[in-house]
C-alpha cells in the first residue's frame, strides 16, 4: 500500500504493486504511473488523507473550506487538459476516463477539484483543447484580468 497504516486497511486503497511515484521531468516534478491496464470506467482506487482547512501543495479540495492532504499519491496527479482520470472528493474516487494502458502517466484536470490552486501555471499538454494558462475553476486568467484592465483604461 503507498498509504502509511494509520490511515487504515482499506483494499481499494492504491497498492504498491498498481502504482508507482515516479519523477517526470524537471517542469512537472513527479507523477504517478499505473503498472496495471485499466479500461474506461473503472475504479483505479479510493483515495484519502488528512483534512486540513487551507490550500498547500499535495492537497485536494474537498469542500469550501475543507482540503484532504495526501502526499502519497493523490496530491502527485499531472494535469492535462484532456485528463484519462477523474476524481470525486466526495466520494474519494478516482476513475478511468479513458483506456489507461500499463506503464501510463495519471493526469487529472486540476480545475475539476480546485476552486483555487496553489499555484497557477502554464500548460504544455499539447492536448487541442489545452487551456494555455490553468487556474482553479473560480479564478481568473491573468490573461483575462489584463483584457478588462485594457479596456477600463480606454474608456
Ligand atoms: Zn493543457
Amino acid at each position: 500500500m503507498l498509504y502509511p497504516q494509520t490511515f487504515g486497511n482499506n483494499p481499494l486503497f492504491p497498492q504498491a504493486c498498481d502504482f508507482a511515484v515516479v519523477p517526470k521531468d524537471n517542469n512537472s516534478g513527479f507523477g504517478v504511473i499505473t503498472h496495471r491496464h485499466f479500461k474506461a470506467g473503472d475504479l483505479l482506487a479510493v483515495v484519502s488523507g488528512e483534512i486540513v482547512p487551507d490550500i498547500r501543495q499535495h492537497t485536494l479540495q474537498v469542500s469550501s473550506n475543507e482540503h484532504m492532504y495526501d502526499p502519497y499519491f493523490t496530491g502527485y496527479l499531472l494535469h492535462s487538459c484532456e485528463p484519462n482520470v477523474s476524481l470525486d472528493m466526495k466520494k474519494k474516487t478516482l476513475r478511468a476516463l479513458t483506456d489507461i494502458p500499463a506503464g501510463t502517466y495519471l493526469y487529472m484536470d486540476y480545475a475539476e477539484t480546485e476552486d483555487t490552486l496553489f499555484k497557477q501555471f502554464g500548460c504544455c499538454c499539447g492536448s487541442a483543447s489545452c487551456r494555455g494558462w490553468i487556474t482553479g475553476r473560480k479564478e481568473t486568467s491573468p490573461h483575462v484580468v489584463m483584457e478588462q484592465h485594457d479596456v477600463a483604461r480606454t474608456h
